[in-house]
Formats: C-alpha cells, structure tokens, sequence
C-alpha cells in the first residue's frame, strides 16, 4: 500500500512542478513515505533521516524535509521536538494535502503536520490526479483501515477505521491504467476481503472491473479469513480473470494464541475454508503470514501451527518473531524469551521455504502462462510472473512487456523459475 501511496503522492507533486528523481543530492525535496507494522520502524526513520542530513552537509540550502505514512501518523507533531530536519509531517489519511502544506512552507517557512484521518476526502481528492505511475501490474487501493483489532497490530491505529472507495471512482482509476498500459492489478486494502460501498461487495467489484478490456488479470490482497461468503469463494471459480493464487494470512495454529490475538476465527474454520476453495477450483494456491513467538505460546501451540503448515501446504509465506508494537494490547503480556521464539522461527522458515522449494519444483518441464512485465537490466532476458505469483526469467526469446506468453519451464530454485518461450 505504501508504494501505491508513494505513486500517488508524485502524481499529486507533479502539479505544482516536482519530479522524481535518482541522485539524492540533487534533491530540493524529501519524502519519507513510513510503515510502523515493525518494531524500530521509528528508531529506524531517525537514523535514516540523520543519513540523508549526513549527505547534504555540503549542501548551502536545506532542502524541503517531509514525513509521511504510519510513522507520521504515530509520531505526529512529536516528530518537530525529535528531528530539527522535518519541515512537514503527514499521515497516510492526509497526503493529498502536500501540494497545499508544501505551498504553505513555502511562502511562511512555519513547519506543520496533518494526521486527519478522513480517508473518504482524501480518495475524493485524488479522483481530480490521473494515476500516472502504471505498470504492467499496477497496485490500487480500494479498501483502507480495519475494524478488528488483531491484539499485536498497529493498524486500526494508524490507518483508521474500515473505508471502502467507491466502485465507479476504483473502476475509473483502473480504466485509466489500462489505457496506459496495465494489464494486471492487484486490489489493495488492510482488509480488502471486507470491501463494501453500498450494495457493492468484494466479489461484485471483481465482476465489475473485470469487464475492463485488455485488462488480463486481478489479484486482491491483504484478506481476513472471516470475510469470505460464498459470493467470494465463487468467484475463483466464475471470475476468469481472477488469478488462483489466495493470500489468506492464518497468523498460528493454535486456537488458544488466536483467541489471545483476538481473531476471531479458530484453526478448523480455517482449514475448513481452504477446503471449499480447493473444492470449487482444485488448482488453487495460498500463501500466508506467521507471527510466531506471540505471548504464551508454548510448545504445544507452535505446534499446532507446524501442524497446520502441513496441512495447508502453502506455496509460499511471510513468518516473523512477534514484534511489540506500542499502543497494542499485547504488549502489556508475559512475553516469552527471545532465543526461544528466534529458534521457533528457523523450524518454521525451514518448513515454509522446503514447501516453497517444492512448489517451484513441480513447474519444471511443464508450461506457465507467464505476464511480462519487463527486460531485465542485463538485458538478455525478460521478467514475468505466472498465475501463482512465480517470478518466471524468460531466457533467449524477445518478449513484448504487457503480452502473456506461454512459458516453458526448464529449472527453478526457491525464489524463481527459469524458461523459454514454448515453441509449439
Ligand atoms: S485484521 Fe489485519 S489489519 Fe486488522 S488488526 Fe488484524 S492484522 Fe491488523
């Protein structure tokens, strides 16, 4: 979500004459665009501003200094008394103010902050700035904020309640990166799978987007489990476009650390629903994500997370030490040793990683149809992703970025594929 935001924050800086650029020194003006889902997220944005400040010490005027994302938004005006550095200090909720604070600066010099969180102006906003930063798969957010607060997670904190864009105005942007050259995107939202606006619901949004021509493929991520009726199972099975790959973060097998996380769902509902979608679409793939280390887990329930690896089979993970997070309810628990949740997360990665190896592996000699999206910087060889999300580096053949080229798969290693184009 933050490279979306990114994009969007140069698209709206574009109209009062900024441009990006590569050479940090050259820079009149620098955006820090921040993530507060791990722990140090904010030692880390001050270390890093003290490097940019390091760079420019030569530099006779100091340029423009602006913080941006869920580190803003966390910190707020706090940040002036911490960093002398920051001139302008933005919220996730708030960005499609900076052409106004900027101007603002400009003419006064008076440093200032925005942490609103009324997402609805801010989307409408953005509708009047064409979405310039498409790709051939191209990110756009449609959902933000959640309701559920998960006991470790920063989120509803940061990002705001539950908010759902306006089906016409997310069809809009989308057309609009179709006519520039996407050809896949991927629905964002903190929990996209409880998109609603009026009587549009998640999978209502698929169908409607999905009848965008030369638009080839949609992917929607991040999902809570709970969310899925049966409208949004189907739709793998009815929507073509629809890639079959699913990332359905699961966080630990153990009913007993999901009640304490609040997830409100257990281990056999979640197996359960991974079984409806492999009934109506048997060649179906998930990838998740694994907190492990989180307050009072014991050996038994970690477990009962392996176990639920096993029987899930992902294709491919995220796994991480829980990590505490100031203002999160977990935190105030017993927390368990360092070393021991450090140990848990190797056996996890082993397992996670030897599934991964092990679904690459099964593409060898047998054909992908790949999405090309661009030749590699050595230049001999183009870069595409399959339905499942596989990096594919395709070798000898010229390729057109944006066309789906069936691919030929000769040999794989954990992270890639590599192929060349199926001659017949
Ligand atoms: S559902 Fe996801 S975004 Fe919401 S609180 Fe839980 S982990 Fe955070």
């Amino acid at each position: 979500m933050n490279e979306y935001d990114s994009n969007r924050i140069a698209d709206l800086l574009s109209t009062i004459d900024y441009k990006r650029i590569e050479e940090v020194e050259k820079a009149d003006c620098f955006i820090f665009n921040t993530c507060h889902i791990r722990e140090k997220a904010t030692q880390k944005v001050y270390s890093d501003i003290g490097k940019i400040k390091k760079i420019l010490r030569d530099k006779q005027s100091k340029p423009l200094f602006v913080l941006a994302g869920c580190v803003a938004q966390a910190e707020s005006s706090m940040v002036f008394e911490k960093s002398d550095f920051v001139d302008i200090v933005v919220g996730p909720q708030a960005y499609h103010k900076l052409p106004e604070l900027i101007k603002n600066y400009q003419s006064n010099k008076t440093k200032s902050f925005n942490t609103n969180l009324d997402v609805s102006d801010k989307f409408d906003s953005l509708e009047n700035y064409k979405n310039i930063s498409s790709k051939v798969s191209s990110f756009i957010t449609i959902q933000e904020g959640c309701d559920k607060f998960c006991k470790f997670c920063v989120v509803p904190y940061t990002r705001g309640p539950e908010f759902s864009r306006c089906p016409d105005q997310i069809y809009n942007e989308v057309q609009g990166l179709v006519d520039s050259g996407t050809r896949e995107i991927i629905l964002l939202g903190q929990n996209v799978s409880s998109y609603k606006n009026k009587d549009t619901n998640l999978s209502r949004l698929i169908e409607k987007v999905s009848c965008i021509k030369k638009l080839e493929r949609i992917r929607f991520t991040t999902s809570h489990p709970n969310d899925f009726d049966e409208d949004l199972i189907n739709a793998f099975k009815y929507q073509d476009k629809l890639m079959p790959q699913l990332h359905l973060p699961v966080q630990s097998g153990s009913n007993k650390i999901l009640e304490s996380m609040n997830r409100k769902h257990t281990r056999e509902f979640y197996l359960k629903l991974i079984d409806k979608f492999r009934d109506i679409k048997k060649d179906i793939e998930f990838s998740s994500d694994f907190i492990v280390g989180y307050p009072g887990e014991t050996e038994k329930d970690f477990e009962d997370t392996l176990d639920l690896v096993d029987k899930v089979k992902f294709s491919n993970s995220y796994s991480f030490v829980y990590s505490q997070r100031p203002g999160t309810p977990a935190v105030d628990f017993d927390q368990i040793p360092k070393e021991v949740s450090a140990n848990r997360l190797q056996i996890l990665q082993n397992k996670l990683f030897d599934l991964q190896r092990k679904f690459n592996d099964s593409k060898v000699n047998s054909k992908t149809k790949v999405l090309v999206e661009n030749i590699t910087k050595k230049g001999n060889q183009f870069f595409g992703r399959n339905e499942y999300m596989q990096p594919v580096f395709i070798e000898g053949n010229k390729c057109t970025p944006g066309q789906i080229e069936i691919i030929e798969v000769k040999s794989s290693n954990r992270h890639n594929l590599w192929g060349t184009v199926d001659s017949n």
